[in-house]
């Protein structure tokens, strides 16, 4: 099995202030791989199946993100810049790609250095595995996944199961809301336990030992 010590953001670039920086961060895809996507992994999950097949591109940043108030600490995108940036924009961006990854990756997944270096294990791992959890992959009309004219899986950027204010819960009920699924996954408490995270992760097994 991989090393599965947590990955960790280089010092160099925490310490940096003022000039903004993306580190590409193999290690991160190596330790998802390992903790979540292949088959025997420590917190195995079948619904990453797919990216078994895809290449994965990680990056940590020093730059502060937010939206509408909210702090964003991790983002997963489609790999290939899209032709509607414009022709040279487009191919600077893949060029810059080309430097950091050696490919133009199906995915990118950016995480917040100053956020992953402090967060707990488990919110590492749920930040991470969030992410993952965007790279998916199309589905047909009847549900089933589908696949470029090569075999390769059809990746696409996976919208959250969710989307659905509090208040509509409260007034008409899980099952009006269409969130029952996500209602009793709550209510029957996390698969992780933090004990497994642990597992996942060297930091914490040197702790236990
Ligand atoms: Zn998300």
């Amino acid at each position: 099995m991989a090393d599965l010590l947590r990955p960790r953001p280089p010092e160099s670039l925490l310490e940096t202030v003022g000039e903004p920086l993306f580190v590409p961060a193999p290690e991160i895809i190596e330790w998802a791989r390992a903790s979540f996507i292949e088959e025997g992994a420590p917190l195995y999950n079948e619904e990453h199946a797919h990216l078994n097949f895809a290449s994965i591109g990680a990056l940590w940043t020093n730059v502060g993100n937010s939206r509408q108030g909210r702090t964003i600490v991790g983002q997963c995108e489609l790999g290939q810049p899209r032709a509607m940036m414009g022709k040279w924009p487009k191919a600077r961006a893949e060029m810059q790609l080309l430097g950091w990854f050696g490919e133009i990756p199906d995915f990118v997944l950016t995480f917040d250095a100053h956020y992953s270096e402090q967060c707990s294990d488990a919110e590492w791992a749920a930040l991470c595995e969030h992410e993952l959890l965007h790279a998916g992959q199309e589905k047909d009309k009847f549900g089933a996944p589908k696949f470029r004219q090569d075999g390769r899986p059809a990746f696409a950027i996976r919208p959250h199961d969710v989307q659905e204010f509090t208040s509509i819960v409260r007034r008409y009920g899980a099952d009006a809301a269409h969130v029952r699924e996500f209602v009793d996954a709550a209510n029957a408490g996390p698969e992780i336990a933090n004990v497994r995270i642990a597992q996942a992760c060297g930091t914490c097994m040197l702790r236990a030992a």
